[in-house]
């Protein structure tokens, strides 16, 4: 069971060499479609009545043969099918419109429409940022031989043009190419997957036309064996992880002996992260406070320039930290699933909010902004990915759902109250315990008693909620000792 990634690879395109006709096309490819795209909604909003239903649930949906049959004449079909005349007709307002590109503005138009967006007289176009997606049928990528001497470009991505070009009453496709910037790194990327798509965007800040490539990657098969049988000769183990507020994540692994070792207990987080967030939240609510002030001197728009790029900076060292910390994680986990036979489960904070809102509880303003700062949908993506490119099978990962797990006891597995933050005291075994190593064991007996179950037959993984037979995990039946109040 193979799950392939879509891997995003960024290329800029020779701007320098250029020409002003081929950056003219690139504008008109990528700027063409909002047009489209505004008329199609207004004409879905005009005929609303005609082409639109409510569903149980309340949302619109919009039928879009109906809609084909307000816009598009047909030619190429059968005689009592054909439409001449359409009320809209879009082939007469955009004569240089292919049949298959109104067809991708329309069903962008349509999705924006049943999203709640509505022409209004008064609201200016949709501003869609500059960039266009291309799929695989429509361009290639050429690689030119080496020949001595020779310091042209050897890089070539050739786009097909949407527009039709009349020739002898034939439409035919030019195709614009465009010099690539690729080096050593983007070929080896390129080589571990498959193009699905490209995207064409222009970049503002430095004025630039870039490429996105989209790769389907298919994990490596080197570090798991694809075979089950060929792993099941290391012991079973299953890492528990807890994803928390102060310590980002914690680890507890369960290996078939009876006790917790220093090794098997291990918490990811850097002090350095700590310090520069704090930096960064103190010095952006001094110019959030700033701006608010009405301030008369003349000096707000600046204030709001900064502020916009103090924001983008802390966006991006943030991200920084993530990549960095998932790294950890995942190199310890390979480390791990060397000796193991391993399965790692995760335990996904969802309610982790919920009853901490402002005026609840016993939440300070300083609490709050801590919970809402780490992203776990996204620190949990990207774990799973990384783990799926290195050769990590779905339903090794897996996701449950953490409700219950930081307030029961991680022995005897009996309900307990927490007396100081941070740490958990079992009255009954007279146990005590960190609580972020708590919730991680406990996940990891949580996945374990799931396999226990009677009538049990499927395992759902929480967060993308794919579901997976309890025959993968048979082995994880010898750690069962972990179940038992010890
Ligand atoms: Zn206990």
């Amino acid at each position: 069971m193979m799950e392939d990634v879509v891997k995003t690879l960024k290329m800029r395109i020779k701007n320098e060499v250029l020409t002003t006709r081929k950056k003219e096309r690139l504008r008109r490819i990528t700027g063409r479609d909002t047009k489209i795209i505004e008329k199609y909604v207004r004409i879905i909003h005009h005929n609303r009545r005609k082409i639109c239903r409510r569903t149980k649930k309340g949302k619109i949906r919009v039928h879009r043969g109906k809609l084909d049959k307000l816009t598009l004449t047909t030619s190429k079909v059968k005689e009592e099918e054909k439409r001449t005349t359409v009320p809209h007709d879009l082939k007469k307002m955009f004569p240089y419109c292919s049949h298959n590109e109104f067809q991708e503005c329309r069903d962008i138009a349509v999705q924006l429409y049943e999203q709640g967006y509505r022409p209004r007289s008064t609201r200016p176009p949709i501003k869609r940022a500059r960039r266009q997606l291309i799929n695989a049928k429509r361009f290639i990528l050429v690689h030119l031989p080496k020949e001595k001497d020779n310091t042209l470009t050897r890089w070539w991505v050739g786009i097909r043009d949407s527009l039709d070009t009349w020739k002898r009453n034939t439409p035919y496709h030019q195709k614009l190419w465009l010099p690539l910037e690729m080096s050593t790194f983007h070929q080896k990327e390129l080589k571990k997957g498959k193009i699905k798509s490209l995207e064409l965007r222009y970049k503002r800040s430095t004025r630039e036309w870039w490429v996105y490539f989209q790769l389907r990657v298919l994990p490596s098969p080197s570090f798991y064996p694809t075979k089950e049988k060929s792993s099941s000769s290391l012991p079973p183990a299953v890492l528990g992880i807890d994803l928390g507020i102060n310590i980002p994540a914690t680890g507890v692994l369960l290996t078939p002996k009876n006790k917790l070792t220093n090794k098997e207990i291990k918490f990811w987080y850097t002090k350095q992260w700590n310090k520069v967030n704090h930096r960064y939240k103190l010095k952006l609510s001094r110019l959030q406070r700033k701006a608010a002030l009405n301030d008369q001197s003349g000096k707000k728009h600046q204030i709001y320039r900064f502020l916009g790029l103090l924001r983008k900076r802390y966006r991006n060292v943030k991200r920084a930290y993530i990549h960095q910390f998932i790294n950890d994680v995942v190199q310890m986990i390979e480390t791990y699933a060397r000796m193991y036979d391993l399965f790692v489960v995760v335990g996904y904070p969802k309610n982790v909010r919920k009853g901490k809102e402002k005026g609840k509880g016993k939440s300070t303003r300083y609490f709050r902004r801590k919970l809402y700062q780490w992203n776990f949908s996204l620190v949990l993506s990207l774990l799973r990915r990384a783990l799926i490119l290195r050769g990590f099978a779905p339903h090794r990962i897996l996701t449950l759902d953490e409700r219950g797990t930081s307030s029961h006891c991680s022995r005897c597995g009996k309900e307990v109250s927490r007396p100081v933050r941070g740490l958990i005291h079992c009255p009954f075994c007279n146990y005590t315990y960190h609580s972020d190593l708590t919730g991680a064991r406990n996940i990891a007996r949580k996945f374990l008693s799931h396999l226990f179950r009677p009538r049990t037959t499927t395992i759902t993984d929480y967060f993308t909620g794919q579901k997976f037979s309890l025959t993968h995990y048979t082995v994880c039946r010898g750690l069962s000792h972990w179940l038992q109040s010890q």
